[in-house]
């Protein structure tokens, strides 16, 4: 056996992966969006959020209860009370979920309540979950690693295709660099280089990108122009309150013009995406 990437790359499948969410298919040309507040942070937050979502369209609402912080005193996530939190919104009112995984002994819970599994930057190369997450059948947002190159990314990849899940979405979620302006630095030249290599979508997180609310709607609209399949976008009803990310989450009223602004995109209907 060599060591080389297989069943990722576009030469052992030319056709794109379609990844079915409820009513959303990622990889089709069309451009989905995830979003949600980083953090479930209580049943009115998380069930606002998903009406709010649910009434605009299809989207998934994304809502993590297990955080990876960088300090240990900085808040957690709710864990398993968060998770029931996601269960009620699911039932009550009907829209897709994604939340993160950060070790294998939640796994049987998540998968129970959730659609999308998210493995963040810092377990992109957490081998043991990958072998894991290959071995179920839901669809895997493989976040890049911070430090990764594109080919480590790929591997990690092809880690959860090897084993036998074929549903795997890959997140840009810009790079660690010297410039400490934004939170990391994006490169949208990642999405065609995606394309071209891979049958898997791609998506942005413009908002751990450059980890400013301000900036977010911009680069939405870019990564939708550069022929993305769609972002995955932290809002919150009140960004100010947030427990964790509150400075680049966008409030509903900004969410609505960004979608507004995406909506006339798609009518132009322009034909950036040519893989
Ligand atoms: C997140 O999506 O909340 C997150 C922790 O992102 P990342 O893994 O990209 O840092
Ligand atoms: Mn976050």
């Amino acid at each position: 056996m060599d060591n080389c990437l297989k069943l990722v790359t576009r030469q052992y499948k030319s056709e794109n992966t379609i990844i079915k969410i409820g009513n959303v298919e990622i990889g089709t040309g069309d451009f989905n969006i995830f979003a949600g507040p980083c953090a479930v942070e209580s049943i009115e937050q998380i069930t606002i959020t998903g009406r709010f979502l649910k009434h605009k369209g299809n989207f998934i609402l994304r809502g993590c209860i297990f955080k990876p912080r960088t300090s240990p005193y900085a808040f957690q996530g709710l864990g398993t009370k968060g998770l029931g939190y996601l269960k009620q919104v699911k039932e009550t009112i009907g829209i897709p979920i994604i939340t993160e995984i950060l070790d294998s002994k939640n796994l049987s819970s998540i998968c129970a309540y959730v659609d999308v599994i998210q493995v963040g930057s810092r377990n992109m190369q957490n081998y043991s979950l990958l072998k894991d997450l290959a071995r179920i059948k839901k669809p895997i947002l493989l976040k890049r690693g911070m430090s990764a190159t594109i080919e480590e990314w790929l591997f990690a990849a092809e880690y959860i295709l090897s084993g036998g899940n074929q549903n795997v979405i890959l997140c840009e979620r810009g790079i660690r660099t010297f410039e400490t302006y934004t939170r990391n630095t994006i490169d949208l030249t990642i999405i065609p280089i995606i394309k071209e290599l891979t049958h898997l979508p791609i998506i942005i997180d413009p908002s751990h990108s450059t980890g400013n609310a301000k900036f977010v709607p911009l680069l939405s609209k870019a990564a939708f122009i550069m022929g993305a399949d769609g972002l995955l976008i932290e809002i919150h009803p009140e960004p100010q309150k947030a427990l964790c990310d509150g400075q680049q989450s966008l409030n509903f009223d900004q969410f609505n013009d960004l979608y507004s602004q995406i909506e006339t995109l798609k009518k132009y209907n322009l034909e950036v995406n040519q893989f």
